[in-house]
């Protein structure tokens, strides 16, 4: 009998784990409290790259690039067998000033990332993106296709069992889950599901704010990044402005003040926008967790429960490696990065 696993949220973290377990001839069932991919891995950007990696630990940006490096072929095998283009594209980034070339220079040097000055601004023609809700329909077509059980509109209870060994995890219908193998990856919502074995995480929800523009595909064929805000341009000609980091709990709300707000930095970096309807306001919740660094562990307190969340601004681009992590960790295979920042808090 194949070794089954519980995983809980299928947002881009829960369909990649699923599918790096079912990879290792796991039978896999993953519950999500609402549809699938529709939390923060839809709301997101999409860009593959952790924004200014120097202003980063090297936890986050070794994880970021493994993941990174992952995307291209992920993308292809997603278009290839669910015939839905996650529209990869290396656009290229570019970083306007102010912003701090030196460190930018002596990080790319280091990491051997392909730069060049601009003037005052940094080009980053490696870097590339992908459209959130195209790639979580994907993803949710190859979890069905890969034989995955994905249950929908089931809202799992805080963990109940209190050590050792969970053989049972129930939703709010009184519905019951048995597996060899829980796994929670419920973005924002981690920590709540663990109810009290939650408290040494340090996470928290961060709402995102994000503006959708309509104009003519050949208005911006690159990212554009200014003082932490964004204009993203989809193949299309839709361009995204984003965004905002927000710690006011579990709301999902927008905000007219906010709006505006993205609205004058998207014109003041491209003046054309001026002109160009917007035609979507959104937001999500972030799993944020302290300093970006994510949980990729087994619970210290249970035998069977492992954690791969708390990817804060960089899930997406970090979600093919730390599947691939997570798998190797509950399969006993060596791990393809060090696992030792990704460690369950111990206080
Ligand atoms: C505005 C914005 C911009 C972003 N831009 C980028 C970017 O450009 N690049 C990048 O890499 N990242 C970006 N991110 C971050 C990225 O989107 C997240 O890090 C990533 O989506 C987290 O994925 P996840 O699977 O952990 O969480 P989610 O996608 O939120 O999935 C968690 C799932 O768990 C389910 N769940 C929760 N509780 C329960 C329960 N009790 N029972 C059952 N199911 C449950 C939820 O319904 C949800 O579907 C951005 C995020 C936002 C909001």
């Amino acid at each position: 009998m194949k070794p089954h696993a519980v995983i809980i949220g299928a947002g881009v973290l829960g369909c990649l784990s699923a599918l790096s377990l079912t990879e290792r001839g796991w039978r896999v069932t993953l519950v999500d409290q609402g549809q699938a991919g529709l939390e923060s891995s839809w709301a997101g950007g999409g860009i593959l790259f952790p924004l200014l990696p120097w202003n980063y630990s090297e936890p986050v940006n070794r994880l970021a690039l493994a993941g990174m490096a992952r995307h291209g072929a992920l993308c292809d095998l997603l278009l290839e067998e669910t015939g839905i283009d996650p529209q990869y594209w290396r656009c290229g980034m570019e970083i306007l000033p102010p912003l701090n070339l030196e460190a930018a220079l002596q990080w790319c040097k280091d990491h051997a990332f392909t730069c060049e000055e601009r003037g005052s601004s940094l080009w980053l023609p490696e870097v590339a993106q992908a459209r959130n809700p195209r790639l979580m329909q994907a993803l949710k077509a190859l979890v069905r296709l890969s034989g995955i059980t994905l249950v929908e509109h089931s809202t799992m209870q805080p963990l109940a069992a209190t050590q050792g060994r969970i053989t049972r995890w129930t939703d709010t219908e009184g519905r019951c889950y048995e597996a060899d193998v829980f796994v929670v990856t419920a973005g924002a919502w981690s920590k709540t599901l663990l109810g009290e074995h939650g408290k040494n995480l340090d996470m928290k929800p961060m709402r995102g704010q994000m503006l959708l523009y309509r104009t003519a595909p050949d208005t911006l064929d690159h990212i554009q990044y200014r003082e932490d805000f964004y204009l993203i341009p989809r193949l299309d000609g839709h361009i995204l402005a984003g965004s905002t980091v927000e710690d006011v709990g579990f709301d999902k709300s927008t905000t007219a003040d906010t709006a505006a707000a993205l609205a004058k930095k998207a014109i003041r970096v491209l003046p054309a926008l001026a002109e160009a309807s917007v035609v979507k306001h959104w937001s999500g919740l972030r799993p944020g967790s302290a300093d970006n660094i994510p949980v990729i562990d087994r619970h210290p307190q249970f035998d069977n429960l492992y954690l791969n969340t708390g990817h804060f601004r960089y899930g997406v681009t970090m979600a093919p490696e730390s599947a691939e992590l997570l798998a190797a960790l509950i399969c006993g295979e060596p791990p393809g990065l060090d696992l030792t920042p990704y460690a369950y808090p111990q206080q």
